[in-house]
């Protein structure tokens, strides 16, 4: 700081005179500045950290930030292996239950503990409690569901022991030759018939595929009907024992006769076009007691669960039944 020169108009010389102040003037100088220069700075410091907040607020709020964007991406990954084995689940009650005659695994303990709010009470208090909530409620059900599965395919392992003879009769594969599922036309349930536009029920699956494509049986078993059926032209039906049937309908050709015995994957008829049908194509229905079953649930020995998935999807197609 330069040293400042005061001074002072004197009437009776008319002449400015040069003042020496005092120490103590001096000090109280001084201790002005020093006084105004920190209230200065004080208020650049806290009008910086107000907006743009100090250098460790800033480490902070960038690793929330990228937790957060962690937790959202363990979340998809979450919900994508729920997906897996919501997959699995559906296998197991739908096919494997059905083939050994198991009763599907009760909901109550798929899901047992797992919508138990009090588990997360600690976690309410953080920031992005939902975000960390709903992630933790993910990842529990994951593991449950994975322990529930595993249990149940030990118990399905099991049972398929000593039953290798039941698992040759019943209907496992599809009866035409089908791998890129183009041949599916329309599956079983409420469908718009064909013919009288009205809805209907559909027993069976249809396939489409040209006159004179093999036709397989499905499983092993015994010839019991075959010829000219009303609605379903020739016909074959097949008994594989263990209350299972199988019925193969508007073909061009019958291969078999009656009581002869059949093994899965032998051809046993041609496709045709004869009954009441709108074009060339195989309808196979899979008869348990009597009663129509969805045979989308009897290819378990040639879909893998992505077909089995495309198949659902493709059978759902309302709009090409055939009859
Ligand atoms: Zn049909």
């Amino acid at each position: 700081m330069s040293k400042k020169i005061f001074y002072i108009y004197n009437p009776k010389t008319l002449t400015y005179e040069r003042v020496y102040p005092s120490l103590r003037q001096r000090i109280i100088v001084v201790l002005r500045h020093l006084f105004v220069g920190s209230i200065l700075s004080i208020g650049v410091i806290v009008a910086f950290y107000f907006w743009f907040g100090s250098p460790k607020e800033e480490l902070l709020k960038m690793e929330n930030e990228q937790m957060q964007t962690q937790y959202k991406v363990l979340s998809k990954r979450v919900d994508a292996a729920l997906e897996v084995l919501n997959d699995l689940q559906q296998r197991d009650d739908n096919m494997y239950r059905v083939i050994l005659q198991a009763e599907p695994v009760n909901d109550e303990i798929r899901n047992n503990g797992i919508y138990n709010p009090s588990r997360y009470e600690n976690l309410l208090q953080m920031s992005d409690a939902e975000l960390v909530v709903s992630t933790s409620q993910k990842v529990d059900n994951l593991a449950r569901q994975v322990y529930v599965q595993c249990n149940s395919m030990n118990e399905l392992v099991k049972l398929a022991q000593g039953q290798e003879e039941r698992i040759k009769h019943i209907p496992a594969i599809q009866p035409v030759s089908n791998k890129d599922l183009k041949r599916t036309a329309s599956g079983y349930g409420y469908r718009i018939d064909p013919i009288y536009k009205t809805t209907k029920f559909h027993q069976g699956m249809d396939f489409s595929a040209n006159v004179g494509t093999p036709v397989y049986v499905t499983g092993n078993g015994r010839v019991v009907e075959t010829g000219w059926q009303q609605g379903f032209g020739n016909t074959v039906v097949i008994d594989h024992g263990y209350d299972y049937k199988t019925r193969y309908a508007h073909l061009s050709k019958i291969l078999v006769r009656k009581g002869q015995e059949v093994i899965r994957g032998e051809e046993i008829a041609e496709v045709g076009n004869t009954g009441k049908s709108t074009g060339p194509h195989l309808h196979y229905e899979v008869l348990y007691k009597g009663k129509a079953q969805n045979p989308i649930n009897y290819y378990f020995f040639d879909l893998s669960p992505e077909d089995y998935d495309r198949m659902t999807q493709l059978a759902e197609n309302q709009g090409r039944v055939m009859d």
